[in-house]
């Protein structure tokens, strides 16, 4: 029978982070290239020897990268702008150039891919960009995989995603135009890798599970008749995944190509049937959920693929996408919960998922009964249910997510907390010293007894906040220096959350963030953050904020359970959040600010799909919020500066203030918000906290100057555009003298 089991690539990073250290160790001149360079084929290695052993019947290749796939393919395809080609370095140094900027040059942006947390670099384009293979990266390593004796399907970034996700380097032009000559670099690829004797190549086309113009579409089109009519070329599978293909999927059908890859995850099987032309191709079948850590449905997911049997020519078990987006291996996890360890499968697990599912396709279920019943079972099983959590949701009401109206608030607050106009205040950390990393991490492993490590906590925040009272901020923060990470902290304290010790996922470059595992009714045993913040107002005048992460940033920052909806899950963190909110009022905190920075991250890659998504995002944040008395001023925060798609949304979240990057597109968020109507407080970000640059009185003069001409200085905030945690104390205290002092300068003019 015609069936067969792959999976749509790996993680890279090594199963210990051993790709991290050697990167940190190279960048920070510790070790030579040579260094570098040997734990990387190291790595490639122990995947192909692993990726072998599964059973799998076919392979991914070129799945490892130094940063990041699309930068790959940029330096593939010789897109490398000239400010980098310039500096003279090395082309390892070069890459490394376009990564993180150097002292000499910024990087190429960074942005989020697609509605994960893994974020890729932009490249540049312009109207006089050319192609060539410049770098055969993909064409290296299959035939290092293939000295061990394995044979893989290299895995490449396909051309019309590459040009989509790419930026325009000159105002007006699109990267889009670039098509023709874009294919004839793929061309000559593929034909250089079937000269090697390359059998399979995928491309990814993950740009087809949003919404496309038809002229896109027809690019699409363009780029696969053509690619699929050399007759000197591998087979292509064209992958996608986060979504369905919706349209697309008829373009790929009727073209060349042999094989494309449909994400059952995200998708059904609705409209598959009905395309008659995939009757001769291959369809690979994502249905092992590359995103998430549960052990997979194995009898649905067989349905399905079962189903798809009657539509395709061969039909290959797959995963949704790479498995880039899940840790490597649960074996590994010795401290894990056992109400939620039995329920995992992370990228090796997944392996075995996928090899299963292919054997019972083939061979039918009889020699793998057990194997099904078990992965039944563990699917069954749902621990971590609570009933008062469940009836708390259940007796819900709307006016339980509504304030009163935003004026009657405002006056209460303001005969409160008798704030000037322009009112100045900063995002929530403070920077987080080496000192204060150690006192966690010693507390953590038991060195530092539960008072001494409050001492040093109390001490550093008295710090902070004396800092901030000489600065003469008007409303303080604690700094935050009790968090190593704004949702890892909440989830720590939280029932219904488990925490992996080794389950790092790449988030860009060496960074990796190791998300919690949302398993079953979250609640909330005790105050979280009342301690420190109580601590911190008994230590000013001033009003000190209560800061708390939002529901849907919690959400999106763990691996969550997909047994019932999304939103659901989301008004349990609400309630355990709204009972926070309440006992920090009981606390004389009268300022509470609850973070949503990932409220953008989360939008559905497709229209019809947002306003449930938004309806659910806003409904939670509300909950959480609107149990706070009318004289509790509600900020929250978001980092993102192209709001179109949320900013209503953002209007709906109903908080009294709502502070926002800002100053990268000096204030342009002001109009966005003006035009939906939005008439409540706003601190756009004066200045950019990614760079450590100290922003001058004069410019931020300028910007709040440009703000209340948009915004009445009652209702306009000066802040940083985010969190200070990663910058340096002398840094942050100039900045923010500046940014009081231009403050105060505008202030006076009014
Ligand atoms: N309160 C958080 C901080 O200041 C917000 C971080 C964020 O927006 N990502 O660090
Ligand atoms: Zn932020």
């Amino acid at each position: 029978m015609n069936v067969g089991s792959t999976v749509l690539g790996y993680p890279r990073i090594g199963p210990r982070r051993e790709l991290k250290r050697a990167l940190e160790d190279y960048w920070a001149g510790r070790t030579p290239v040579a260094a570098l360079e040997s734990v990387a084929s190291e790595l490639r290695a122990r995947t192909w020897a692993e990726l072998a052993a599964s059973g799998l019947d076919s392979l991914p290749g070129n799945t490892f990268s130094y940063y990041d796939q699309m930068l790959d393919t940029a330096v593939m395809v010789g897109a490398v702008p000239a400010r980098y080609r310039g500096l003279g370095l090395s082309d390892v140094d070069t890459y490394f150039a376009m990564a993180r900027g150097n002292d000499a040059v910024p990087p190429l942006e960074m942005t989020k891919w697609f509605d994960t947390n893994y974020h890729y670099l932009v490249p540049e384009l312009g109207p006089d960009s050319v192609f060539s293979v410049a770098d055969n990266k993909p064409l290296r390593e299959y035939r290092e995989a293939l000295a061990q004796g394995v044979t893989t399907r290299p895995v490449v970034i396909g051309p019309v995603t590459f040009l989509l996700l790419s930026k325009a380097s000159q105002e007006g032009f699109a990267p889009l135009g670039l098509l023709d000559r874009l294919l004839d670099a793929y061309e000559a690829l593929l034909a250089a890798l079937a000269e090697a004797g390359v059998e399979w190549v995928q491309l990814d086309e993950p740009a087809f599970c949003a919404d496309r113009s038809p002229v896109e579409l027809a690019a699409l089109a363009t780029a696969y008749e053509r690619l699929g009519r050399l007759t000197n070329r591998p087979r292509i599978l064209v992958a996608s995944y986060f979504g369905t293909l919706g349209p697309a999927l008829s373009v790929l059908a009727e073209s060349p190509v042999e094989a494309i890859s449909v994400d059952l995850v995200a998708g059904g099987l609705e409209g598959i049937a009905s395309v008659t032309a995939l009757q001769h191709k291959t369809v690979v079948a994502g249905v092992v959920d590359g995103r998430n850590v549960w052990r997979t449905d194995l009898n649905s997911a067989l349905a399905k693929c079962a189903t798809l049997l009657g539509s395709a020519a061969r039909v290959e078990v797959s995963t949704s996408c790479s498995l880039l987006h899940v840790p490597y291996d649960v074996d590994a996890e010795s401290n894990l919960d056992s109400a939620v360890l039995p329920r995992l499968a992370f990228a090796r697990q997944k392996l075995a998922e996928v090899v299963l599912l292919g054997r019972a396709l083939r061979e039918g279920t009889d020699g793998v009964a057990d194997e099904l019943a078990a992965a039944a079972e563990a699917v069954r099983v749902r621990s971590g249910r609570d009933d008062r959590v469940r009836a708390r949701v259940e007796a819900l009401r709307p006016e339980d997510a509504r304030r009163a109206e935003y004026a009657t608030r405002a006056r209460a607050q303001q005969e409160r907390l008798k704030l000037p106009p322009l009112a100045t205040t900063t995002i929530g950390s403070f920077p987080q010293t080496g000192e204060i990393r150690r006192a966690r991490a010693d507390f953590r492993a038991g060195r530092l007894g539960p008072n001494e490590y409050r001492r040093l906590m109390r001490a550093e925040i008295e710090r902070v906040v004396r800092l901030q009272e000489s600065i003469g901020l008007d409303v303080l923060v604690h700094g935050e220096p009790e968090r190593n990470d704004m949702v890892q902290y909440f989830a720590e304290l939280l029932d219904g959350f488990a925490a992996t010790e080794f389950g790092w996922v790449q988030s860009y470059g060496s960074r990796c963030v190791r998300p919690p595992i949302l398993f079953g009714d979250v609640s909330r045993p005790e105050p979280m953050t009342v301690e420190w913040a109580e601590y911190a107002q008994s230590r000013s005048e001033r009003p000190v904020k209560g800061m708390l992460t939002g529901p849907t940033t919690i959400l999106a920052w763990s691996f969550v359970r997909d047994d019932q909806p999304l939103g659901e899950t989301a008004r349990q963190v609400a309630l355990a959040l709204r009972d926070e909110v309440r006992d920090l009022e009981a606390a004389g905190i009268a300022v509470v600010q609850v973070d949503e920075p990932a409220l953008r991250e989360l939008l559905p890659l497709r229209e019809r799909d947002r306003k449930e998504y938004l309806d659910w995002a806003v409904e939670s944040f509300r909950l959480s919020t609107a149990g706070a008395a009318d004289s509790t001023q509600i900020h929250t925060h978001l980092c993102y500066s192209e709001f179109g798609d949320v900013i209503s949304a953002i209007d709906g979240l109903d908080a009294d203030v709502t502070t926002i990057e800002a100053a990268r597109s000096k204030m342009e968020v002001l109009d966005d918000l003006r035009a939906v109507g939005y008439g409540r407080g706003v601190g756009p970000g004066v200045y950019d906290i990614h760079s450590p640059r100290v922003p001058g009185e004069d410019e931020v003069v300028e910007l709040l100057t440009a703000a209340v001409r948009v915004i009445p200085a009652e209702r306009l905030w000066a802040n940083p555009d985010c969190g200070l945690k990663t910058r340096g104390y002398a840094e942050v205290e100039a900045a923010l003298t500046h940014m009081v002092a231009a403050a105060k300068k505008v202030r006076a003019q009014l």
